[in-house]
């Protein structure tokens, strides 16, 4: 991974930039994750918070708190979430990597929570599947 990695939210309101190599990378699958991400599972990457650069749109962040241990920050005006910050994660800003605006550069490497992964991501390449959208 090259250093300075960008990622931004939909609207481009919040821009970051990642200014050293994230940690690790992982899919979680517990159903907070699927609640706050609207999605299957969450998949995040650990970098210091330190290292985490907002460039822009602090101001459209707005802070949710998920638990006791956990909270989210998402852009206020799409929606997208950034980052969390969680309390077993001490100085780390657990980044979402579809926010990066090149998702491809890094690639998880450990599921959590698989007892509450959906049984349909075991058959996932199974699926008819088109290289691109549904078009008329
Ligand atoms: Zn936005
Ligand atoms: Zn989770």
């Amino acid at each position: 991974m090259n250093n300075k990695v960008t990622g931004s939210c939909l609207c481009g309101s919040v821009k970051y930039t990642l200014n050293s190599e994230p940690q690790m990378a992982l899919n979680c699958h517990c159903n907070i994750c699927k609640k706050i991400t609207g999605s299957a599972f969450e998949s995040v990457l650990l970098i210091d918070q330190a290292d985490f650069e907002i460039n822009q749109g602090k101001d459209h962040l707005t802070v949710y708190q998920i638990s006791k241990k956990a909270k989210k920050h998402f852009c206020n005006r799409c929606g997208t979430p950034i980052y969390n910050l969680h309390r077993l994660a001490p100085g780390k800003a657990i980044v979402h990597i579809g926010s990066l605006d090149d998702p491809t550069c890094i690639e998880p490497s450990i599921n959590l929570h698989a007892e509450n992964m959906l049984p349909w991501m075991l058959t996932i390449r199974d699926m008819k599947t088109f290289a691109q959208g549904l078009e008329r």
